[in-house]
This record gives structure tokens, sequence and C-alpha cells, in this order.
């Protein structure tokens, strides 16, 4: 199947992610056509007002409106940020199966306009999603990128950076697995310059540093509601790799077939990100404690896809 080249992007939900996504692409000038799609066609409209107004003062020029699905035809591009967000009393599973459903309908509506690029999904269960997305496309797997656990390892280098007074771009390490409760930074190969980190820190500073990326989430919610700032520049940073053909590792959501020993699930792990997306899965070489935590993420994500899908 030819892949749509070019570097349209149509951004499908436009809440605190989608809205931080279309700002930062437009500051870092990463395309050249953006329409957004949204329920909420007055929020768009307003916003797509709002970012117009700011390219007098972008770094190259942009096109930027509201627009529906069949603007998906000639899109290179197609980033997922819409869902149902959790309601009090509602379960996890309930959350699941509701954005299963408007999955189905959205991605459905892209491929019907004729969709012949990249899906780069966001939506919460980001893994499950990601999977969903790749069985209701039928699109080749390495077209459907998950955000997986590219925030996930940002957290971490933070973290460790701060620890060593490092920047975290020199902090080369990666949280992997589900991007929720069950992932794990791979401490085994964390470095700062080639140094193991693991070493210079007892367990117990390890386990808090763990702790605090998994709960990260928890915390920003608790404080302002939703977490989007640093997902846009996740989000941001595959969309550059993707259209720059970088040829660069991202810890990013991609299906498993047999790598780390596991298949049929989307999962976070780094993987080398091309213009035609997903090229390779990189295999770290884990150990026993590390894959065991692995084969648990994966357990927990393949009994939510088993009943969601
Ligand atoms: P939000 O509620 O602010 O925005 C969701 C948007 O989706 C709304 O504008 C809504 O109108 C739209 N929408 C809902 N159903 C739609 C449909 N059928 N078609 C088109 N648009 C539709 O939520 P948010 O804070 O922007 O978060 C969006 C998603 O991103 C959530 O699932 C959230 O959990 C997830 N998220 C993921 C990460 C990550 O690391 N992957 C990080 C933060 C948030």
């Amino acid at each position: 199947m030819n892949l749509t080249l070019g570097n349209k992007i149509v951004l499908v939900g436009n809440g605190a992610v989608g809205s931080s996504y279309a700002y930062a692409l437009l500051n870092q000038g990463l395309c050249d056509d953006l329409v957004i799609v949204d329920l909420d066609e007055e929020k768009v409209k307003g916003d797509v007002m709002d970012l117009n107004h700011g390219i007098a003062y972008a770094p190259t020029p942009m096109n930027i409106r509201y627009g529906s699905y069949k603007d998906c035809k000639d899109a290179a591009l197609v980033v997922i940020c819409a869902g149902a967000a959790q309601k009090p009393g509602e379960t996890r599973l309930d959350l699941v199966n509701k954005n299963v459903k408007i999955f189905k309908s959205i991605v459905e509506s892209i491929m019907d306009s004729g969709f012949n690029g990249i899906f780069l999904v966001a939506t919460n269960p980001v893994d499950i999603l990601s999977y969903v997305t790749w069985k209701f496309s039928g699109l080749p797997k390495e077209r459907v990128i998950g955000s997986g656990t590219i925030l996930d390892s940002a957290r971490f280098r933070y973290l460790v950076g701060k620890e060593f007074d490092t920047a975290p771009i020199s902090v080369h390490g990666y949280i992997i697995g589900e991007h929720g409760d069950s992932q794990f930074p791979v401490w085994s190969s964390a470095n700062i310059a080639g140094t193991p980190v693991a070493e210079r820190l007892s367990e117990e500073r390890k386990e808090e540093i763990a702790v605090e990326v998994r709960d990260a989430a928890y915390e920003i919610i608790k404080a302002k509601g939703a977490t989007y700032y640093g997902i846009a520049m996740g989000l941001i940073r595959i969309t550059k790799a993707i259209l720059r053909n970088e040829h660069v590792v991202l810890p990013v959501g991609a299906l498993v077939e047999g790598e780390y020993g596991h298949q049929d699930v989307f999962i976070g792990v780094p993987s080398v990100i091309t213009r035609y997306g997903v090229k390779k899965i990189v295999e770290l070489s884990l150990t026993e404690d590390e894959k065991e935590k692995l084969t648990k993420s994966v357990q927990t994500l393949k009994e939510i896809q088993n009943s969601a899908i």
C-alpha cells in the first residue's frame, strides 16, 4: 500500500491534549496544513482563530482550519486525542468499552475518506486504543503508533537528570510496558554518557523514582484536572521523527510480534521511527526481574484487550 507523503496533519480531538499539541505544532513549524476535527465545533473554531493570530510570529506559515473526516483523504498523519474521560463511579473497563466504540466510529470514518497515512494515538487507555486503531483500520502495523511510554520516559529522564544535575536530553533510559500502573523503568540500561546510573542509586531511591514517574499523572490531575503539556511535547517529538524521517529511537506504543517474547499487543518499547512509521522495535537486554515485570504488564493489557474487543 502506497503511503501518503507530504506533511498535512489532521488532529482528531481538540481538548486539553489536542489543543496543546496544535499550539506546539505551530510553535515548531512542523507542517504546512493542520485540520482540526472535534464534536465541539464551536471550541475548534475559536481555537483555530486564536492559533491563526499567532502565525505572524511562528517559524513558518501554516494553514490551520476546522474540518471533517473527509480531510483525512490526503493527510500524512492523523493524530487522535479524542475520547471520553473517566466519570466518577465509572470503572476503567467501562471507559475502555466507551472509547473502543468511539474509536470504531472515528477510525472507520477516517478510513472511509481514503486515508493512507500514519496514525498516532494518544487517547487512554492508549495501548488498547492503539491496538483497536490497528485492527479497525486494517493498516500495516508500522503505520499505527501509540504514544506508549513516551511521556513516562520523559518524566523518568527528568527525574534522573535532577538526581545527577544533568539535562534530561543526556539521560538515556526508558520506561517500558503499559502506559499505566504496570509500567517500569529499565534500570539495567539507564545511563548518562554510557555510565550506568543504577549502581549510583540506592534500591530505595530507585523505587521512589519509579513510583514518582508512575504516579505523576495522578498528582497533576489532582492539581489541575488533566495533564497535557508533557504529552503534547511527546506527540510533537514523534511527529517530527516521522515527518523528517529521523530514524531516531523513541519509546512509543508499537505492536510486538515476537519481540521481547510477546505478541499481539501494543506496548511502550524503544522503536526506530521513520517516514514509514515504526521501522523496528529495539530489544533491550533485560534482567530476569525486568522480563518478569514486562510479562506482567503484557498480561494486564491483554486481559483488558480481550474483554474490550
Ligand atoms: P478532553 O476531555 O479535554 O478532550 C477530549 C476531546 O475529545 C473533547 O474536545 C471532545 O469533544 C472530543 N471528543 C470526544 N468524543 C469525540 C468524537 N467521537 N469525535 C471527535 N471528538 C470527540 O481530554 P484531554 O485531557 O484532552 O485528554 C484526551 C485523551 O488523552 C484522554 O483519553 C486522556 O486520558 C489522554 N491522555 C493521554 C496521555 C498519554 O500519555 N498518552 C497523557 C495525557 C492524556
